[in-house]
């Protein structure tokens, strides 16, 4: 089964034992490459568990191990040269409508779970550009959509249950285990295989995406803020030519009994007048629906639909985080680089989100804006071009998003997080032996300690 087969296939088919019997076949099949196939993982075995008891006495038994999500991350993240655990057995939801959350078995995937939440009248705060990956791996690696006052995924998280080095079963909540909790919801990977996670729920809603063409980059030089707080959800996507946005998309919630005129103009922007997909010359069938149509919010808030291949298929992302307030800056410093990085580009897309507290997020205290690459499959290159945008970022202290590629040096990236000291103390109290440790923990986290 190739990829876009694959994704079209676990659309369409989102619950029953049709359902499962594909979960058997993909698990028979899981590639040994990662989504975009740039990376090859050097795992000996794959195991999928039934149970967390059987979850329990596979780690237990094994030395080297680490969990696997829907392998949407560019870089090792998710490697092991001993086993990897796929957690796609472990679906189980569990609604409480007293308190508004959701209990769900870590290895679903956001597309998932937000019909479900929708049909019962619930929504999630935001959802990341796709909705196939699962939610272990987004929160683990603080995955993130748009949105000045949104934060990132794992900020929905209000509890974890994980399964540590020694096999033992941990609970942790926001509630009760304050420092320990915010260092081990985004924890890369590095404490244990997440079982469960409880996300804060709020009341469904509706939205509308619009889409207005060629913003010019000058407008965002007073006006940053004004316009990416104009919806619920903003991104801005640009090639870096011409000192303009190709594109900006504003997704908006729809509230009732209150209309809310589409202008022809957004800050120089022009109204499209057909429905777009980021990347020029792409086809727009992938994308959510546009052009002012009320849907589910989880019909808008994602870039891309679910029963289709997201982005472009074969490509490479990079994506560094800089304080918000520093955005245009930051801006302007990439666009001195326009025609290194142009020939390599599929698209840039500039988002914003909230700060948080969760010690390893990329917006740890920060409210941030975040440049984004998604580039053609051509590594020799990028890699020649990396360096140069780190430079370029590094006096405004970015941060690599942790699933992408980046080039910064494990002394450099570990002076960007303040609390690293603390959370690898808690790697070593929650996986004493190394037994989740692979080598990007080795270079990036522990590499220079
Ligand atoms: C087309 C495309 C679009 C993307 N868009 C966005 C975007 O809009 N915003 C954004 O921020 N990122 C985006 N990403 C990156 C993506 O969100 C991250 O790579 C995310 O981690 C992928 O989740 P996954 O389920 O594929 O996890 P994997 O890539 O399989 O794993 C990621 C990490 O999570 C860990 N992990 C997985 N499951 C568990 C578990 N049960 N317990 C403990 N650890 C676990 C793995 O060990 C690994 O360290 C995009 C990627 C692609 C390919």
């Amino acid at each position: 089964m190739d990829k876009r087969q694959f994704l079209k296939t676990t659309g369409s088919l989102l619950a029953g034992s049709a359902f499962s019997r594909l979960m058997a076949d993909v698990q028979k099949s899981t590639p040994q490459t990662n989504w975009a196939g740039n990376y090859q993982y050097s795992r000996k075995r794959l195991d999928a568990p039934k149970s967390v008891a059987e979850l329990q006495t596979l780690v237990k038994s094994r030395s080297e191990m680490k969990a696997l999500g829907a392998r949407h991350s560019f870089n090792a993240i998710a490697d092991s040269t001993g086993d990897q655990i796929s957690l796609e057995n472990l679906q189980d939801i569990s609604l409480d409508r007293n308190s508004h959350t959701v209990q769900v078995g870590a290895g679903m995937r956001y597309g998932q779970l937000a019909p479900y939440l929708y049909k019962n009248g619930y929504a999630l705060p935001n959802l990341a550009s796709l909705p196939h990956i699962t939610l272990a791996g987004a929160c683990a690696t603080a995955t993130h959509g748009s949105g000045s006052k949104n934060g990132n995924l794992a900020t929905a998280v209000s509890a974890m249950e994980m399964v540590t080095g020694d096999g033992e079963l941990v609970k942790l909540s926001r509630e009760r285990d304050g420092d320990k909790f915010r260092g081990a919801v985004v924890q890369l990977g590095a404490m244990g295989v997440v079982t469960k996670l409880r996300l804060d729920l709020q009341p469904a809603f509706d939205m509308r995406q619009v889409v207005y063409e060629n913003l010019p980059i000058e407008r965002l030089k007073e006006s940053l803020d004004e316009i990416f707080a104009s919806g619920y959800s903003v991104s801005l996507f640009t090639d870096w030519q011409n000192r303009r946005m190709t594109q900006v998309w504003i997704k908006s919630r729809v509230e009732p009994g209150r209309s809310s005129e589409i202008k022809p103009e957004f800050f120089g922007a022009k109204l499209a007048n057909r429905k777009l997909h980021p990347i020029t010359g792409h086809s727009a069938e992938s994308c959510t629906e546009q052009m002012g149509i009320p849907g589910p919010w989880y019909e808008r808030l994602p870039h891309f639909r679910m029963n289709f291949t997201p982005s472009s298929g074969a490509e490479l992302q990079s994506e560094y985080f800089v304080p918000r307030s520093k955005g245009y800056e930051a801006i302007l410093a990439i666009e001195g680089l326009r025609d290194q990085i142009t020939p390599h580009l599929f698209i840039s897309e500039l988002r914003t989100i909230e700060a948080d507290d969760l010690w390893m997020s990329t917006c740890y205290q920060r409210p941030s804006m975040t440049i984004h690459f998604t580039w053609k499959p051509e590594w020799a290159a990028v890699k020649r071009i990396l360096p140069m945008i780190e430079e370029k970022l590094a006096p405004f202290d970015a941060r690599p998003h942790w699933a992408k590629l980046f080039t910064i040096s494990p002394s450099r990236l570990q002076l960007l997080y303040e609390k690293l000291p603390a959370y690898r103390d808690l790697v070593k109290q929650y996986d004493p032996h190394g037994k989740f440790r692979n080598a990007f923990l080795d270079a990036n986290i522990f590499g220079a300690a």
